[in-house]
């Protein structure tokens, strides 16, 4: 509204406008000197504010000299008197409003040309022949930016071509975490590990592994980070970008699901365990055999068996129903004894280096368990007091003692391998069994009931109902 958004050369007539509009300074400069010579004060001056607009200004003892002056061509009474304050008088000319009045219809002529300019060029623009011309070309640069930004980020960070197919592979060598990776490269110290990931199954591709990795680990030894980069290795392929990783060969996903743990909320009246437990009932019901799944943690929003049992009950489900490929990173090293059960599930750890009482994360995904947590070493570094240190210290001897080694492994033998298939429970809803309700209904034909009839059946039904728990 304010105007100044047309560039000057665009349209002539608003130029010469501008400029008389701009000359006003210098015509100002010209009438200041004309009536100081005029009246000989040298200190007389001309100047603007928004109630005035442009007036004369002298000192109070100048006052009566000026207001006497004779104007430039001899005229009488030329100066007249505007306002007196304290520190000043201020005086008009007939000359000066003159040309006051022109500054400031050019000032609005300029801005009125301005908007009909640009009327004119929304017009234009919006027209549908011109419209359709500039979404297009916008669509063709929106292309060419998403392009170039790629290829360029496939040269300056190293990325491949992934071959993507209709296969089930999930084949990755030496992948890395873009955005990990960027981070460490920016800071001094250790670089990115890469690592390989291989979640092709023995039964689809000849050097395949197994659908399930189940990765075991400290803190802070690299889990999040494996996970997340396969996922995201995953999304870069099938949005037509090269991927961070040495080889990449990934069969087509349809549905990437994670739990990560990565939002809270807490402020919509959901606790951490009741999002963790919805959105792994999400993946329960919705992965499908093309489906990569990324769990990050599950069950540790409750007591230490409440949570191992819900685990144990995922994987099972995910191997043998869903049967889609995932990585399954946790702190319940119990899980791994699965392996040995499940043939689509294979354990893998990240590795560590015990040094000098010291632990070392090598960031490296290796196969086997991970025997330790390391937790209280974790806590050791982000500060928590000694004293409680060394306490954790005894209750963690003091538990493992207690623990019964094998009891667990026994877990896994007992266990029946299916029993992640759904069972169907009658009359619940989703299974194939009909209820007797249904099967009372199957029998009706509604056209040859009376009234009385439906009402006796309305009540029939309703005692077929099960008892409500
Ligand atoms: P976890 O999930 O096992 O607790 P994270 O994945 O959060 O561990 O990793 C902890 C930190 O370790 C990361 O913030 C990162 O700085 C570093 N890290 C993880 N993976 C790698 C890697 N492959 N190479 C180098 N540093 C890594």
């Amino acid at each position: 509204r304010d105007g100044g958004f047309i560039a000057r050369g665009y349209d002539a007539a608003l130029d010469e406008t501008r400029s008389l509009r701009d000359e006003s300074r210098r015509l100002i400069a010209g009438l200041e000197r004309d009536y100081r010579d005029t009246s000989k004060m040298a200190n007389l001056r001309i100047r603007h504010n928004n109630v005035l607009g442009y007036f004369i200004e002298v000192r109070p003892n100048q006052a009566d000299q000026l207001a006497a002056a004779p104007g430039p061509k001899g005229e009488e009474k030329f100066f007249h008197h505007r306002q007196t304050i304290a520190s000043a008088v201020r005086f008009s000319t007939a000359d000066l409003a003159d040309l006051e009045t022109r500054i400031s219809r050019a000032a609005a002529r300029a801005l009125a040309t301005e908007l009909e300019i640009f009327a004119r060029l929304v017009a234009e623009a919006t027209a549908p022949a011109t419209a359709a011309a500039i979404a297009a070309a916008a669509r063709a640069l929106a292309w060419f930016d998403a392009a170039q930004g790629f290829a360029r980020l496939a040269r300056e960070a190293d990325y491949v071509r992934p071959k993507v197919d209709a296969s089930l592979a999930f084949h990755i060598e030496a992948g890395r975490h873009p955005v990990v990776e960027a981070m460490l490269r920016g800071a001094e110290g250790a670089a990115f590990v890469p690592n390989d990931c291989d979640l092709g199954s023995k039964r689809e591709t000849e050097d395949g592994g197994s659908r399930l990795w189940l990765v075991t680990g400290p803190n802070m030894a690299g889990k999040s980070t494996f996970l997340r980069q396969n996922a995201l290795i995953g999304v870069l392929a099938q949005i037509g970008c090269f991927v961070p990783a040495a080889a990449a060969h990934i069969g087509v996903v349809d549905k990437l699901v994670s739990r990560v743990g990565a939002v809270d909320a807490l402020a919509r009246g959901r606790s951490t365990f009741m999002v963790e437990m919805v959105e792994t009932a999400a993946i329960l019901n919705q992965a499908g055999p093309r489906a990569l799944v990324i769990l990050d943690e599950i069950g540790r929003g409750t007591a230490t068996f409440d949570g191992l049992s819900i685990a144990w009950a995922t994987i099972e489900h995910l191997h043998s129903v869903n049967r889609c490929r995932a990585l399954f990173a946790t702190h319940y090293h119990e899980l791994t004894a699965l392996a040995a059960k499940l043939d689509e599930l294979s354990n893998h750890c990240m590795r560590v280096k015990e040094w000098k009482g010291e632990v070392v994360f090598l960031h490296e995904v290796g196969p086997g368990t991970a025997d330790r947590s390391y937790g209280i070493h974790v806590a050791r570094l982000a500060g928590v007091p000694e004293a409680a240190l060394a306490r954790a210290e005894e209750v963690l001897g003091a538990l493992e003692k207690g623990e019964k080694a094998d009891q667990l492994s026994r877990l896994a033998d007992d266990l029946p391998l299916f029993a992640a298939a759904p069972r169907p429970r009658p009359g619940a809803r989703g299974t194939t069994e009909p209820s007797p309700v249904e099967d009372a209904l199957r029998t009706i034909d509604p056209d040859a009931l009376t009234p009385r009839d439906a009402l006796d059946l309305v009540y029939r039904l309703k005692a077929l109902l099960p008892k409500a728990d």
